[in-house]
């Protein structure tokens, strides 16, 4: 039995809706993006919706909309995609890396608090929510993260990159105060190939966003082809971007949108039977929740080979490779890639949470198509790997 890390869950919807887009003759960004630009929002709660080329893009809009300045300090926690980092340094402003929770690897209130004693002047919060597993913006120390942030003036752009669809009490992940950004690319919960969506209820960080999306432009493409005004003038006020997504890259999204609760509740399927079938082994620990399983996106099932381990990660990779399934590492913290340890002197003493999960993570396949004979496959052999070697000294010193 071979089981990928991931596998594309792509049907007859998305082949009819890029057909239809082919056929039409218009690719790039038109009356499909916005489509996909209203349900998406709809979909999440949130008032206004941005279609963009990658959650990059995203980010790098939000930043730049609420008024992130050169020199500035913004908190993003050191365990993530580098892209969460890279786009506070696209501005000129300086990232300070937070540790993250060992059981859901997210940003706590309990760290947040820490951050803003040690860094006061930080009115910016990068925050991730791993895995598709939200943060606790309402529930924790100090009233949740949500409600320190408003008593130190801080501005919240969420990384939601794993968290479509993902909830937090009665809200979803997109319909919270701040601006969220979601990614599309190849092997996130739902694909445009590449893409991104920038969601806020604020009106200026919108227009502000929009603007920049494309070069700066005072009016989309669009506009100018249906509006009474000449297609031909338009004005330019500042120098923007060119992170517009294409039409035929909306199409897509459309028809993935359409089987996005599906896709979840499939995912859920999967990590409700690896929670099942992988509790009580001994050398490993199963992913923390602090939502009810329903309001995760499970985008990753990360486990950790905690201090009992007998074997090493990437004796673990090798056994696994060899039982046909496949893995990834979600993440190398970023607090030890070069040029962040280098440019801002990090010490990986500073995060030890992020340092136990990187020791010992491995992310498990989880996606729609994966059966559950499949995972307890990977269960089985996790079983028959984890309990065979205990004679060996531990690696953990
Ligand atoms: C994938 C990812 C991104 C970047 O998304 P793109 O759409 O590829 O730009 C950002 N942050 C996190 C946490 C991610 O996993």
């Amino acid at each position: 039995m071979k089981i990928p890390f991931f596998a594309l869950a792509c049907g007859a919807q998305e082949h009819e809706y890029v057909k239809q887009v082919l056929d039409s003759g218009w690719l790039t960004t038109a009356s499909r993006a916005k489509e996909f630009e209203d349900r998406f929002a709809e979909f999440v709660g949130g008032k206004y919706a941005l279609a963009v080329n990658s959650c990059t893009a995203a980010l790098h809009l939000a930043l730049d909309a609420i008024g992130v300045q050169e020199n500035e300090r913004v908190f993003v926690p050191t365990m993530t995609f580098t892209a969460t980092a890279e786009v506070v340094r696209y501005l000129r402003a300086d990232p300070v890396f937070l540790d993250v929770d060992y059981g859901t690897r997210n940003i706590t209130p309990q760290i947040l608090l820490e951050g803003i004693k040690n860094n006061p002047d930080v009115k910016t919060l990068m925050l991730v929510h791993f895995g598709g597993h939200a943060a606790d913006l309402t529930e924790g120390e100090g009233g949740g993260i949500l409600a320190i942030c408003e008593r130190h003036g801080i501005q919240i752009v969420h990384d939601a990159a794993h968290a479509f669809p993902a909830r937090q009490g009665t809200q979803m992940i997109g319909s919270f105060p701040g601006v969220t950004c979601f990614s599309f690319y190849a092997n996130k919960t739902i694909t445009t190939g590449e893409g991104g969506m920038l969601v806020t209820d604020d009106e200026s960080v919108y227009r502000r966003a929009k603007l920049m999306r494309l070069h700066g432009i005072d009016r989309d493409i669009w506009d100018r082809f249906t509006s009474e005004k000449p297609s031909w003038e338009y004005d330019v006020v500042a120098p923007g971007f060119k992170y517009n997504l294409p039409d035929l890259a909306a199409a897509v999204g459309l028809a993935q949108l359409e089987k996005a609760a599906d896709f979840r509740q499939q995912r859920q399927r999967c990590a409700d039977l690896y929670m099942d079938r992988l509790s009580g082994l001994p050398m490993i620990d199963l992913p923390e929740r602090t939502v009810p399983t329903a309001d995760h996106a499970w985008h990753l099932f990360p486990i950790v080979l905690n201090e009992q381990a007998t074997l090493t990660r990437a004796e673990l990779g090798d056994e696994l490779a060899s039982a046909g399934i496949g893995f990834s590492v979600h993440y190398k913290p970023l607090h030890r890639m070069t040029y962040y340890r280098e440019r801002y002197q990090l010490a990986a003493e500073a995060f030890p949470n992020a340092e136990r999960i990187w020791a010992g993570t491995i992310s498990l396949p989880i996606y729609p198509s994966l059966s559950s004979e499949a995972v307890e496959h990977v269960c089985s052999q996790l079983h028959k790997i984890l309990t065979k070697s205990g004679s060996r000294p531990s690696i953990a010193a």
